[in-house]
């Protein structure tokens, strides 16, 4: 069904919902392959009404939009149209379209059609418009302008860290990138709004700082867990937070703003405040992230494994968080790793080299700038991701067969969606990127 609703292997010109009205699909959105709604960005047109950007959310049912939990899942609150097989019965509020009674030919006719790589195919109307000149530009070329979009992205994040160290100092600009860095795609501002609200604590206990920002979070539970460990751990949390509490009240989050679904147990925020709280207790980390820029150019180590060592340094054993995820996940057999290869290099290129850089052009050390700039282009490319594949394929389609390889080149693509795409939207509306790719 999301082949078909892609592809829009349907007669358009006569669409009409359950519900009655005529239905123009204007464009059927972006194939999204994590969790949420199975389309993004789509623009439909209801009767005579204006046209709509949203998601759209495609089940063999209806009922599957209370059965799978979407009508109260703030990740659907932006579908504008729910696509079924086959039925007249509809949620009265959501637009909804029946697929098969307009499908361009018999589904038998289609099959063949989806065993022949459908799935690989990128529908022609999906594809940006610069997609013609980045087919035709040299691989050289192409390097050229991913890396200048990348260096731009690094200035950016670089002037970030220039801004904040100025307001606050150069130590709480490192804390906040880090706080957001361990967010990852979900949870980006809830964990940057932490590190802003506790920029004045001094180091300590990592329990306390566990407490402290369990409490702020909103997600230390009221209710105890089931096991004795997390029993005596949520025991412990609460003993501190309710301390504390009073004085933070008017700084506690509302639970609403953190995201859980499509997020991996290892980027479960708990977890992330756990690590967040052993760096802030132990407090040493910016100085040793200054000597690692030194280790890399003494040690042969690669350096995302000293980097990873780094971050990992001087955080206390706990029995709890190295067997469990969070709060109320099952015990793990095996010792769990507070960070990974792929956040590690998030982490480098988000947080730890643009405020490096940052520094050493306030301290005029060119060479420790040229070192930094040299790491960041070098460092190995890191996890593939939704959104990266969904830029990949609007930009070169699946036909280019090589493309530039590198963290960077993954920075470049990001800086390219959200200084062009997004804002284009799904109709490269007004973009200026294809008159900046050079002609081939
Ligand atoms: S919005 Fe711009 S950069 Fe994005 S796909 Fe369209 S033309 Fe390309």
């Amino acid at each position: 069904m999301q082949q078909l609703w892609r592809h829009q292997r349907l007669r358009r010109s006569t669409l009409c919902l359950t519900q009655g009205q005529p239905l123009r699909v204007l464009h059927p959105g972006f194939w999204n392959r994590e969790a949420g709604p199975d389309f993004r960005r789509a623009i439909i047109q209801i009767g005579d009404a204006p046209p709509r950007t949203g998601d759209i959310e495609v089940d063999r049912h209806p009922t599957a939009w209370f059965q799978h939990g979407h009508a109260r899942n703030p990740a659907y609150r932006n579908v504008v149209l729910h696509v079924v097989w086959n039925t007249a019965a509809s949620h009265p509020e959501l637009p909804t379209l029946a697929l098969e009674p307009h499908l361009e030919g018999r589904l038998s006719e289609l099959v063949p059609w989806l065993d022949t790589g459908s799935l690989l195919a990128i529908p022609p109307g999906t594809l940006g418009r610069c997609y013609p000149s980045l087919q035709g530009l040299p691989h050289e070329s192409l390097a050229e302008l991913l890396t200048a979009s990348a260096r731009k992205r690094l200035e950016q994040k670089t002037q970030f860290h220039r801004i904040r160290s100025r307001l606050t100092d150069r130590d709480q600009s490192l804390w906040e990138s880090l706080f957001t860095a361990l967010g990852f795609q979900h949870n980006r501002w809830p964990l940057q709004h932490l590190a802003e609200i506790v920029a004045e604590e001094a180091c300590g206990d990592p329990r306390t700082w566990e407490a402290r920002l369990f409490g702020l979070s909103g997600l230390l539970p009221v209710d105890p867990p089931s096991t004795v460990e997390a029993v005596r751990l949520f025991r412990d949390l609460w003993d501190t937070w309710w301390r504390e509490r009073a004085r933070w009240s008017d700084a506690i989050l509302p639970r609403q703003v953190w995201r859980f679904t499509g997020v991996r147990p290892a980027n479960h925020p708990q977890r992330r405040l756990a690590l967040a709280a052993r760096w802030r207790a132990e407090g040493g980390l910016p100085e040793r992230l200054r000597t690692w820029l030194d280790q890399c150019a003494s040690e042969d180590r690669p350096p995302g494994v000293l980097l990873r060592k780094t971050l990992e340094a001087n955080l206390p054993t706990d029995s709890f968080w190295n067997r469990h995820w969070t709060l109320r996940s099952e015990s793990q057999p095996l010792h769990l790793p507070w960070l990974g290869e792929s956040r590690t290099t998030d982490i480098a290129m988000n947080a730890v080299l643009p405020w490096l850089r940052a520094q050493a052009e306030a301290a005029e050390d060119m060479h420790a700038v040229r070192r930094i700039e040299a790491l960041y282009f070098q460092w190995p490319t890191g996890q593939d991701n939704g959104r990266l594949r969904q830029i990949r394929q609007r930009l070169f389609s699946l036909t280019r067969p090589r493309l530039p390889q590198g963290a960077a080149i993954q920075q470049g693509l990001l800086q390219i969606a959200e200084e062009f795409c997004e804002p284009g939207g799904s109709l490269c509306k007004s973009c200026l990127f294809p008159e900046l790719i050079p002609p081939s």
